[in-house]
């Protein structure tokens, strides 16, 4: 799909949500998302019991919310409750007719295809029918599990930290700023070499670029994905292996809240980061909204980034977690982070400095992408 129909869709998702910031069940509404978050990771971690508990009390706070619906059946399918999986596979139907993914999984749990009374009711005759076909169909792309709904063809390559923010130093000294930059170059003239890839890097060289400038500068690419190439480090010596991050308002794990805080703490220096409060900002809720879809995204995303990338390098996978990373969090498309190993494990800055393992850290980051 065309990323200008993605972003129609997504208008359409976001002035849907309009109607509902009218009444004052948007907060519950948006608490709701955030335990359908958590559950679909412990969906993705094959933790199906805890995944069904986080998304039936999602579905207590926003019995409206289809996506958990969609959610809880995946899970009840993976406990192997067919019952329960089809009932919950109808509820998200019932709410959202469009749901074409769960209409297809009731039809293979009940092998037998589902009466689509609905579907005559609503669908007239003539370019308007088939502008809804294509838009279910495209629906379906977003909320299926098989990737994001468009093709990935302009990316934004932001290296972590610079000039006087160095990021994690390791014991033998290599500086995550320096780590950073060279493989977001590596990774830009290796997909330009492709071809299929345009990409666009946030610094070239050892300077410092604010957190909130580097996804203005990929909103401004009109980018359809967002990597920021980071480096770990822990006080714990033996914490190694490459993890993905993308964004969220809680975060998944206090690792997770604690590695958010180590990237965001240059926050202090960025200028102009002012926090205006006091008056009701339509626009602002407006925008929220909007992230928070792009934050979905970036959560399936970053699933199969993950997915991908640790076939590649043979370092401990980590798997994907969520917090809420500044430099993430105003992406106008689906964003993740990458901390693609610890500086702070000796054995793994060892490698971190080897030009053939870096070699392989892009070409695994450019297989995840692709
Ligand atoms: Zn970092």
């Amino acid at each position: 799909m065309e990323r200008r129909d993605f972003i129609k869709i997504l208008s359409r998702y976001v002035l849907a949500s309009y109607g509902l910031m009218l009444c004052p069940s948007i907060a519950l509404a948006s608490d709701s998302d955030e335990l359908a978050f958590q559950g679909q990771e412990r969906l993705n971690s094959k933790k199906y019991a805890e995944a069904v508990d986080l998304l039936k009390k999602a579905l207590e706070m926003d019995p409206g919310n289809h996506w958990a619906y969609g959610l809880l059946g995946r899970a009840y399918t993976g406990l192997d409750k067919r019952g329960e999986a089809v009932a919950a596979f109808r509820k998200a139907v019932n709410i959202n007719p469009e749901d074409t993914f769960s209409r297809m999984m009731i039809d293979q749990l009940t092998q037998k295809p589902i009466p689509k009374t609905q579907q005559k009711k609503k669908a007239p005759p003539g370019p308007e029918q088939k502008a809804r076909q294509e838009e279910a169909a495209a629906l379906n792309r977003i909320s299926s599990d098989s990737g994001l709904g468009y093709k990935v063809e302009r990316v934004v390559i932001d290296a972590g930290h610079g000039g006087f923010d160095s990021g994690a130093v390791g014991l033998r000294g290599l500086k995550e700023k320096d780590l950073t930059l060279d493989i977001a170059l590596r990774l830009h003239e290796r997909l330009k070499s492709e071809g299929k890839i345009k990409t666009f890097l946030t610094r070239t060289g050892d300077y410092y670029v604010p957190l909130s400038e580097r996804t203005v500068i990929a909103n401004q690419h009109n980018a359809d994905l967002f990597i920021s190439i980071h480096v770990n480090a822990s006080t714990n010596r033996a914490s190694s292996g490459s993890e993905t991050y993308y964004c969220s308002a809680k975060a998944s794990s206090k690792e997770a809240m604690k590695v958010a805080e180590l990237e965001n703490s240059v926050l202090k220096y960025d200028e102009g980061f002012k926090q205006k409060a006091g008056f009701f900002d339509f626009e602002k809720i407006l925008r929220q909204i909007e992230q928070r879809l792009y934050w979905r995204e970036s959560g399936k995303f970053a699933s199969i980034f993950q997915g991908r990338f640790k076939q590649y390098l043979p370092i401990k996978n980590r798997g994907v977690h969520s917090a809420n990373f500044y430099v993430l969090r105003t992406a106008k498309m689906p964003a993740i982070l990458l901390e693609a190993g610890f500086v702070s494990n000796l054995d793994e800055e060892m490698m971190l400095y080897r030009p053939d393992f870096r070699a392989r850290i892009v070409e695994a980051i450019a297989r995840g992408l692709v």
